[in-house]
């Protein structure tokens, strides 16, 4: 079993890189990727925790990128990177400078709505600085503005809503070139998750195709087959490799625990396929 995309406590997940590591062991997982939003600290520690108890799990360096393009977030998994390449280490700290000042905005737009020292409630709530929206959503269940996190981005979080802080993310270009130069594959994100048309989505794997892209994350949490399938005939049209995860943040949050998301269809090429050919 594999599972190549997941959260921890270093970004919106709730579990440790140990505690990741426990439910992968249970859950049978034997190959696995740490893909948090933007930083790799936990991809460090997970390396830790699986050296001491003696590497029962295949570790793939992962991370998700966030990129603009056009008005869209779109999010861009990198694997088996060098974690401390200094090309990615740059765009890294890039992006949580840019995070820190949109959590900062965020915070403002919250406070003008009557919801104060927002900020500070997140960060405690995160632990870090590295604060997404998933945290602000929590601030705002706990202060009763909403009733759970889904209503907190239809409300306030969401494109377009009453606290929303459009992001200068790097471009996919620079995810995709940041990826590679850390000698890593670059993977399209829940291609289903940015509620794009057909023509949009089409063009926007074109375009991470045209960039040096090398796959689509076919199977991402929680799909229909239909959905599995049509991302797979994506792959097959676009000659890009598949992948699969669950997506996994946290028991409550996700309705697909680790390692439990649909099968890969056979016809598609998986991005792991050569990741054993060098041992
Ligand atoms: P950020 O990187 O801070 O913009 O936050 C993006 C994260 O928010 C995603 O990775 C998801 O974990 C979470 N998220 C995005 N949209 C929703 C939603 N509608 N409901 C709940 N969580 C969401
Ligand atoms: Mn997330
Ligand atoms: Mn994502
Ligand atoms: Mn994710």
């Amino acid at each position: 079993m594999i599972d190549l995309h997941c959260h921890s406590h270093y970004s919106d997940g709730v579990f440790s890189p140990k505690e990741l590591l426990e439910k992968a062991l249970n859950a049978g997982i034997e190959i696995l990727a740490l893909t948090d939003h933007d930083t790799v600290e936990g991809v460090r520690v997970l390396h830790q925790e699986n050296a001491q108890m003696n590497n029962p799990v295949q570790l793939i360096n992962g991370i998700e990128l966030s990129t603009r393009w056009k008005k869209y977030d779109i999010h861009v998994l990198g694997f088996q990177i060098d974690i401390e390449h200094p090309e990615l280490t740059a765009l890294i700290d890039q992006q949580n400078t840019r995070r820190i000042e949109r959590a900062r905005q965020i915070s403002l737009c919250l406070s003008a709505l009557g919801i104060e020292n927002a900020l500070e409630k997140a960060t405690q709530l995160a632990g870090h600085d590295r604060i997404g929206r998933p945290h602000f959503a929590d601030v705002l269940v706990n202060e009763a503005k909403v009733s759970d996190r889904q209503a907190a981005f239809k409300r306030y979080l969401g494109r377009g809503k009453l606290a929303y802080v459009p992001t200068p993310w790097i471009s996919i270009t620079e995810a995709i070139e940041g990826i590679t130069a850390a000698g890593g594959q670059a993977v399209l994100a829940h291609p289903l998750k940015y509620r794009l048309t057909h023509t949009k989505l089409h063009e926007l794997i074109t375009h991470f195709k045209a960039m040096g892209g090398l796959g689509l994350e076919v199977v991402s949490g929680e799909m229909t087959v239909t959905e599995v399938n049509a991302m797979a005939g994506a792959c097959l049209r676009y000659e890009l490799l598949a992948s699969s995860g669950s997506d996994f943040h946290s028991d409550a949050l996700s309705r697909i625990s680790l390692g439990r998301q649909r099968q890969l269809p056979v016809n598609c090429i998986p991005v792991w396929h050569k990741w054993n050919d060098d041992k």
